[in-house]
């Protein structure tokens, strides 16, 4: 019997939970064994209680539940070969050699890394004598199928990641809650998302909301952009609205690639010589992460996680790691390290459509 094994790895997502789900029962639909990784690469390298066999009742009840309930982590030893090695070692201990990760662009890199590895890596299991050639034979090729689990939705190819649309809807709510107290005190606030190197998070929900102003880092801010958030919100103030918000990613960047910060947007708004707004910051963090995955992403968990589990039985040694994306609303597969280079090359967030017409739909384009 086939044994295909599941995991998540990296930062969690909502969604996680129904891709599991998924892979497990269409693993046992298609007559393999079913496994799960318990704390990603983690699980790999430890091995023992961290692989466990799974039945169809064990993932009863996963589409609503937060978070991943097989654990995820950050493994720095399987960035070394050895912590590969001995991943490999646990592989085939319990007879695997297709495998499904959900993560971000490392998790799916490494995973590509071990697959290309995955040959000298038996090698050397033999040559130092922890397996027999003849106990290897079966393992000749490692298959790995990557899904794409990140609440940034920062991997170019694929229209959504899974987790993005979950997080954005909870700094929309979030956003709706700060709004309402905004406009009681007449106050302005800082809102920080998440967002390091991608600010689609920051983007989609300045336009869902309306806000009066965003930071993102694919879009450095010129060197007048005091004067211009400023002229802006003053505008804004100016129609009669009594509220402004500012969403600001973490990784928001002025045109020399100085970080632009919720204080200094914060002192600008609250100057006593210019607006002069009662501003205050904050900091969404992690409640952006957490909780139930929204109908979108576990509609997008349940149809990537049957292909992915198609695709990791299909595969052949000479196929390219893939991995499954959904584009114009068709869930395909395509060549992993080919989109995450294009990742790497490419501000996805900015590279779609006009957004600054759709910002514009705010007060600001019609004064009478
Ligand atoms: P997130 O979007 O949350 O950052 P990610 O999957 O990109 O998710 P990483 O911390 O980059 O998160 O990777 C998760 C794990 O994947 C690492 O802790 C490491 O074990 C493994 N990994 C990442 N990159 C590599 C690599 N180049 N070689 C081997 N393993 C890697």
């Amino acid at each position: 019997k086939k044994k295909v094994a599941i995991m998540t790895s990296g930062g969690d997502s909502p969604g996680m939970n129904g891709v599991v789900r998924a892979c497990v029962r269409m693993a046992i639909h298609m007559g393999c064994d079913a496994y799960c990784i318990y704390e990603g690469y983690e699980g790999l390298v430890r091995g023992g209680d961290l692989i466990r066999k799974m039945e169809w009742h064990d993932v009863r009840g996963w589409l609503s539940e937060g978070g991943t309930l097989i654990g995820t982590a950050r493994c720095m030893a399987f960035y070394e070969r050895a912590g590969r090695l001995t991943a490999a070692k646990n592989m085939i201990l319990n007879g695997i050699d297709a495998l499904i990760i959900c993560g971000g662009d490392g998790s799916l890199t490494g995973a590509d890394r071990f697959r290309a590895e995955w040959p000298s890596l038996l090698e050397e299991l033999v040559s130092t004598g922890v397996f027999k050639a003849d106990q290897i034979a079966p393992y000749q090729h490692l298959n790995i199928v990557g899904l794409v689990g990140s609440i940034d939705n920062d991997l170019s190819g694929t229209d959504a990641t899974i987790g993005c649309y979950s997080a954005l809807a909870r700094i929309c709510y979030c956003i709706d809650l700060i709004e309402a107290t905004a406009s009681s005190h007449s106050r302005a606030f800082v809102i920080e998302v998440m967002g390091r190197h991608c600010g689609w998070l920051a983007l989609m929900a300045g336009v869902a909301t309306g806000a009066d102003f965003i930071f993102i880092p694919e879009k450095p801010r010129e060197d007048n952009w005091k004067e211009e958030m400023c002229g802006i919100v003053h505008q804004h103030r100016k129609l009669g609205k009594r509220k402004t918000i500012v969403i600001i990613a973490e990784g928001a960047l002025d045109r020399e690639g100085n970080k632009i910060t919720p204080e200094m947007v914060k002192d600008l708004l609250a100057d006593k010589d210019g607006l002069g707004l009662d501003t205050r910051i904050t900091t969404l963090g992690h409640v952006q992460r957490g909780g139930t995955a929204v109908a979108y992403d576990r509609m997008l968990a349940t149809l990537q996680g049957v292909e992915a589990v198609k695709a990791v039985l299909e595969a052949t040694p000479e196929t390219p790691t893939c991995f499954i994306a959904i584009n114009e609303n068709k869930i395909i597969r395509k060549p992993l390290v080919q989109a995450v280079q294009d990742t790497k090359e490419v501000a996805k967030a900015i590279q779609r459509q006009d957004f600054d017409l759709a910002m514009s739909l705010r007060d600001t384009e019609f004064t009478e």
